[in-house]
């Protein structure tokens, strides 16, 4: 395993909260235990931007709900908890983040335009208040939302890309924004090998 990483308590906080959101107590329970996180069992990492925990924390809590649902559930899963950690990132923590929220939505721009602000201000966050080098890059038919040092190098070897909590975040966020869907992949990831997770997001919803 690399040399671990730190990130503020916030950031793991709010990854069990919103675990706990979609597998209930009990779930997040038997995650923390599968992923011997047992010492946050009632005890969650404090609201607070400290760098008080590690990149391999929240990769193990990741891994712990993959585990828990098998591969062919987890993804799924997975992606509801990453809905679930913007949704949270939004609402509790949107000034921590720097994210400008009801008045970036209600900004009189284009979809593409208001897309690329939320975009950069999420990779803005990731590297401020995740500590989690992120950059953003657009082409033509859509936005690259580039990760330089992802969780994911903490977690045991996939087959194929693994960060779903990151695919479903960005897919939330394009919801939360604009109301419709756009669907959101993992092009490339570390954990398989290649040099940064690569995201793309279409600037064409599918529906
Ligand atoms: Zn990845």
């Amino acid at each position: 395993m690399p040399d671990d990483r730190m990130m503020p308590n916030d950031a793991l906080r709010l990854l069990f909260l919103a675990i706990e959101e979609v597998m209930g107590g009990d779930g997040m329970k038997a995650v923390l235990h599968g992923g011997k996180l047992d010492r946050y069992i009632g005890n969650y990492p404090p609201k607070n931007l400290d760098f008080g925990v590690k990149f391999s924390e929240y990769g193990g809590a990741e891994q712990a709900v993959e585990d828990f649902y098998g591969p062919r559930g987890a993804k799924a899963m997975l992606q509801r908890v990453g809905r679930a950690t913007f949704n949270y990132g939004i609402k509790e923590q949107s000034a921590v983040l720097g994210l400008a929220g009801q008045a970036l939505k209600a900004m009189p721009l284009p979809l593409t335009a208001k897309m690329k602000l939320l975009l950069e201000q999420v990779a803005a966050a990731a590297n401020k208040s995740i500590n989690q080098p992120t950059r953003l890059e657009e082409d033509a038919e859509g936005f690259w939302f580039i990760v330089d040092h992802c969780i994911c190098i903490y977690r045991p070897k996939h087959a194929a890309p693994c960060c779903h909590v990151t695919v479903g975040a960005l897919t939330e966020s394009m919801r939360w924004l604009t109301d419709k869907h756009f669907t959101v992949q993992e092009v490339e990831c570390m954990n398989t090998g290649a040099a940064a997770c690569k995201y793309r997001i279409p600037k064409t919803p599918s529906e």
